[in-house]
């Protein structure tokens, strides 16, 4: 396809820096990376200015490191985006990439009905130093943030993660190298797009959206969730502890391969109980790819039985983000059950 009608008239984007390696410098004293401020990465970028966007920037202050994330923040990004949703065409979120895959699965459920790109990216290396990857990252981000369809319509009117060349559908991401410039991959889900010297749009994998309605912003999350992973050796009595405390509404259950859990009597009999007092335990793999199929083994027809949901072939942050989501929308755990099962925004494959 050819773009260059899509850029006859300037597009408009609106940058929000986070923070994030991406704009980070080192701290003389400690010699640690630290978030610097936007002004920073903008001197250190001067292929800003030949970029034929638009662009408007709106900072964190301070930024963060993203292991600082909060739900607080998530309804910031979320208010950020709703109150600028009509005067930009698409909206770049530069974010660390440690929880970037929750903030991108968070925001794919409070951004009902996007109808415009919202592009997580960073980098693995701050934009000041030599072999940096912020750059181009950052420009592919944008250039793809305010691509349009022949219709006029956004070409990825979705939440997503851009880094090293592929643009991946947000809710499907995990980081998966802390060292290597492929540090995301969507291992359920192919990616939207490749960009190479040319972009290459995975068309049929990006979602269809009613451009007609409008936007739904959400900002109740909550938190009472733990993810749990699984191992030969588990002990009853930390177990217990675990899913009997009070506040507890919601368990990421990390299951072995296609959803199995060791046979013991006590784990059936405490997940049972926890599902009884309401919580909502949902059974995702420790295995990057593929998906949970319970039922399969004997070893997790019994968690069918103590009334578990499938969580298919979600990734743990999706499914930690959804059941924030849920919860903090719904007070029935068999409303949030029903909706667990159900794909929302191409979050699972049924
Ligand atoms: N610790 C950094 C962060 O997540 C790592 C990064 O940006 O790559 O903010």
């Amino acid at each position: 396809m050819n773009h260059d009608k899509a850029y006859s008239r300037k597009n408009k984007v609106l940058l929000i820096y986070t923070g994030g390696t991406i704009g980070m410098g080192r701290n003389p004293m400690t010699g640690a990376l630290e978030p610097l401020n936007f002004e920073h990465l903008i001197e250190n970028l001067p292929e800003f200015a030949y970029l034929q966007t638009d662009i408007d920037t709106y900072q964190f202050t301070p930024p963060i490191d993203s292991s600082d994330m909060s739900l607080r923040r998530w309804a910031q990004l979320v208010r950020i985006i709703t109150d600028n949703y009509n005067k930009y065409d698409g909206f770049v979120i530069l974010h660390g990439t440690d929880t970037m895959a929750y903030t991108a699965s968070a925001l794919s459920f409070m951004l009902e009905n996007l109808t415009k790109p919202v592009i997580l990216t960073g980098s693995q290396l701050p934009i000041g130093q030599l072999r940096t990857d912020g750059k181009e990252n950052l420009v592919t981000s944008i250039e793809l943030a305010s691509i349009k369809d022949e219709e006029g319509h956004a070409m990825v009117p979705e939440v997503c993660i851009y880094f090293n060349g592929r643009l991946l559908r947000g809710n499907r991401c995990t980081k998966q190298n802390a060292d290597g410039f492929d540090a995301f991959n969507s291992f359920n889900y192919p990616h939207l797009c490749d960009a190479g010297v040319e972009f290459s749009f995975n068309k049929h994998y990006i979602l269809k959206r009613d451009f007609t309605k409008p936007m739904i912003p959400h900002f109740a999350m909550d938190p009472n969730v733990v993810v749990f992973s699984l191992f030969p050796g588990i002990q009853q009595n930390i177990v217990r502890h675990v899913l009997e405390a009070p506040e507890l509404r919601g368990i990421v259950l990390r299951s072995f391969g296609s959803g199995n859990a060791p046979q013991k009597p006590w784990l059936q009999q405490l997940l049972k109980e926890a599902t009884r007092r309401g919580v909502t335990v949902v059974n995702i793999s420790q295995c990057v790819a593929g998906s949970v199929k319970m039922g399969r083994y004997e070893a997790s027809y019994q968690l069918k039985e103590a009334g578990i949901v499938t969580g298919y072939d979600s990734t743990v942050e999706s499914a930690v983000a959804k059941l924030m989501f849920l919860q903090g929308h719904y007070t029935d755990c068999n409303v949030i059950r029903t909706l667990m099962n159900r794909n929302l925004c191409g979050e699972i494959t049924k």
